[in-house]
């Protein structure tokens, strides 16, 4: 039996919309969606600071938590920070692949059309250890990924109930909607909707267009091995040691 702990966490969930549309299409198009997926939400990932760091990719989301003893301003700062980052991060990465494409697929030329929404919480996660990587659970984890069903009819938003947003909210003015959540199986929950106002809040998302023409032909390079039988094995590995990626190649 592992041992199990307690504790205080912000608990984010960002979620890429569009996702599921790509599923009826032909295989090769799935590929192209996942990689775009992968680059996607790698980017956001990649823009997460401690104490938050991802804790589960699934599928087209990852969750993030960030277990907190007493969340001090610094910390709550820097949650803040990256969950707001996380547009800017998604923004710069969807624009660099749509301006660096090269295939008409369904998934290549949708690129623009994804977007994100994140949804974030404060509440008490259970921890423990499964095999080596730590789990939550508990119905503050589960709150979460109910909210993901939600009334919001935006693409694009930032979601924080209000138990977060009374820690997250920053000191400048933002445009933001209240209104209560019908949670399937957990109730009414009091939520903020953000739909603008993160770039103000999180650095710059100008898209740098430097070396476009390398890294259209890394896009069809990379874009096509994968049609080959060693191309998908090619493309794990190289996900997996984060070489064989179209910006790398600049
Ligand atoms: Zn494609």
């Amino acid at each position: 039996m592992n041992a199990q702990q307690e504790t205080d966490a912000f608990i984010l969930l960002a979620d890429i919309s569009g996702y599921t549309s790509f599923l009826r299409q032909n295989t090769l198009t799935l590929r192209h969606a996942s990689y775009i997926i992968s680059e996607l939400l790698g980017a956001v990932i990649k823009r997460a600071e401690a104490p938050l760091s991802v804790n589960k990719l699934e599928g087209d989301a990852a969750l993030f938590v960030a277990p907190v003893r007493t969340s001090t301003a610094a910390a709550v700062e820097s949650i803040r920070g990256s969950a707001f980052g996380f547009f800017s991060a998604f923004s710069r990465r969807r624009a660099e692949l749509v301006a660096s494409n090269t295939c008409p697929c369904e998934a290549c030329s949708s690129i623009g059309r994804l977007e994100l929404k994140v949804i974030g919480h404060f509440g008490r996660a259970v921890r423990f250890k499964l095999k080596r990587f730590d789990e939550y659970a508990g119905i503050d984890v589960i709150l979460v990924h109910r909210l993901l069903k939600n009334n919001v009819k935006e693409k694009r938003y930032f979601m924080a109930t209000e138990a977060a947003w009374r820690q997250l909210k920053p000191q400048q003015e933002l445009a933001f909607l209240a209104h209560v959540e019908d949670c399937d199986g957990v109730g009414q929950v009091p939520v903020v909707v953000l739909t603008e106002g993160w770039e103000n809040l999180s650095e710059d998302i100008s898209f740098q267009s430097q070396g476009l023409r390398l890294k259209k032909i890394a896009d069809f390079l990379v874009k096509h091995l994968m049609l080959l039988p060693f191309g998908g094995v090619f493309m794990q590995r190289g996900a997996r040691k984060g070489t064989v990626r179209p910006d790398s190649f600049t």
